[in-house]
């Protein structure tokens, strides 16, 4: 698998152009494209003219930096001026953005090429692509099964070398879910680190971007380039950013990891148990010191998602009012332009959201429902203190089963969120954590391990996983298209 430092240095040393990776990315998409599904857009015209500006300053023998060049791909849950911004729903289905996301700013800033915009869940809304209202997403490991989500379309884009590195965004695993679904990295930062500016809000308090990529390193390089303060999302963090790259050795640090007692029980697929099981013990060889910790109350971090969550979106989604942008299906008066095009806009999950967010928050069940949920996320919250008190890293799968097939969970929504129990008390809790391949079931499906840090502690995160990547075979896996 290629990397961000080996097309960098293709670049430098003129082997290829960036014209020539841009184009042999654009060439891959239309490969492949068909059997995947990764994109709602393809940006080829505007990759061509950003690569052709980096080879300018490349003949003229400028500098360019480390991601000048590099093509990547983008949610299309970020906002991207000029360029279509659907967030996979009927009602932005012709929304092009007249301003750009921050992350999206930075990228461009730092020379990057915009290959196109991926698929993904309805709003954000799901565990498997599958609410899209425009395509689904196949899992490039195998066509039958779902990518995950809701970022599917970048995790699949990655693991089907349609680009070389993607952001997603996630809000209660979406992006961590979709790399071990998919055997790719994905990570997702403290709450604050990188701006939600541009970001289409599903559930404000627990949104984050983060990169998904092949490698640890192209994660820890993308991260650097797009976290940072930002004047326009006032929960944006005024912190250094620490140039995680650069922190990077084949060595593990000095490290007390905690297995999430919890984690391993009921409904764990023995396989991802068997795999993950082996990824401690390969940190335990490589020096660090393994203890088991409780975190008692972890899982009632899915009810309590269940809860915040669709409230906020409830919140959210109700500037979609035909009136201000996006779909307008026309109606007698201005309640039935509402109804109207809500109801044809937005899809079955979003509805259903929407309607247990309003209930959760209407004034009869406000105390029994979300008041409630918000204590719940206090009480997790201070789980993950008592065990950053003897831990500095817990450790579980991502998810508790492989990809599944496309179909089999749709007529079941409960079913769907029940998967979401590892990685949802991250977000409530605005800790950083990361999603890395740490091996195969017998059906030949990526598994991935989940690495939970506290709060700030990316670096030290990158660090473990990149020792771990070091030493063994996972990444360099590709599937086989
Ligand atoms: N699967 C979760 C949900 O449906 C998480 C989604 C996300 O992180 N955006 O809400």
């Amino acid at each position: 698998m290629t990397s961000i430092r080996e097309l960098h240095q293709q670049l430098v040393s003129k082997e290829r152009s960036a014209v020539e990776i841009t184009q042999s990315y654009l060439d891959r998409i239309e490969a492949v494209e068909a059997k995947v599904k990764s994109f709602l857009t393809i940006t080829s015209d505007r990759a061509l003219t950003q690569a052709q500006k980096v080879d300018e300053k490349i003949t003229s023998k400028e500098a360019i930096q480390l991601l000048e060049g590099i093509p990547l791909a983008l949610k299309d849950n970020l906002c991207t001026k000029n360029v279509l911004t659907t967030c996979g729903s009927k009602i932005l289905a012709n929304f092009v953005p007249p301003y750009e996301s921050t992350v999206t700013q930075k990228l461009e800033d730092q020379g990057t090429i915009l290959l196109g915009k991926t698929n993904l869940d309805e709003f954000a809304m799901g565990s498997s692509t599958e609410n899209s209202a425009f395509q689904i997403t196949a899992n490039p490991w195998d066509l039958s099964k779902v990518p995950g989500g809701s970022s599917g379309g970048s995790a699949a884009a990655v693991a089907a070398h349609e680009c070389l590195v993607a952001l997603g965004s996630d809000t209660g695993g979406s992006i961590r879910q979709p790399a071990s679904f998919c055997g790719v990295v994905g990570m997702k930062p403290t709450y604050g680190l990188v701006s939600r500016y541009g970001l289409v809000a599903y559930a404000s308090s627990l949104d984050q971007i983060g990169p998904l990529s092949g490698s640890v390193e192209d994660s820890a390089i993308l991260l650097k380039a797009i976290a940072g303060h930002d004047p326009k999302d006032s929960t944006s963090l005024k912190v250094d950013i620490p140039d995680y790259p650069s922190l990077l050795k084949p060595e593990l640090p000095p490290v007390r990891i905690g297995i999430i007692e919890e984690t391993f029980g009921e409904g764990l697929n023995p396989e991802v148990e068997a795999a993950v099981k082996q990824a401690i013990l390969q940190w335990e060889s490589l020096g660090a010191s393994i203890t088991t910790i409780s975190c008692p109350r972890f899982r009632y971090g899915l009810p309590a998602y269940y809860i915040i969550a669709p409230s906020e979106a409830s919140a959210n989604l109700a500037r979609y009012d035909a009136v201000k942008y996006g779909l307008r299906q026309e109606g007698e008066n201005l309640l039935s332009m509402y109804t109207k095009t809500r109801a044809q806009g937005f899809g079955t999950e979003v509805k259903r959201r929407i309607m247990l967010g309003t209930y959760a928050l209407s004034a009869g069940y406000y105390d029994a429902y979300y008041l409630k949920a918000q204590k719940v996320r206090t009480l997790i919250k201070q789980d993950f203190e008592a065990a950053f008190g003897q831990v500095d890293i817990l450790v579980c799968p991502t998810s508790p089963v492989t990809a599944f097939t496309a179909g089999d969970k749709t007529a079941d929504p409960l079913s769907m969120y029940l998967l979401d129990l590892m990685t949802i008390p991250v977000n409530l809790a605005g800790l950083p954590a990361i999603s890395i391949p740490c091996g195969f079931d017998q059906q030949g499906l990526p598994i991935g391990v989940q690495l939970i840090g506290n709060v700030l502690s990316e670096a030290l995160l990158f660090q473990v996983a990149y020792a771990y990547e070091q030493n063994t075979p996972w990444h360099s896996k590709s599937a086989n298209l």
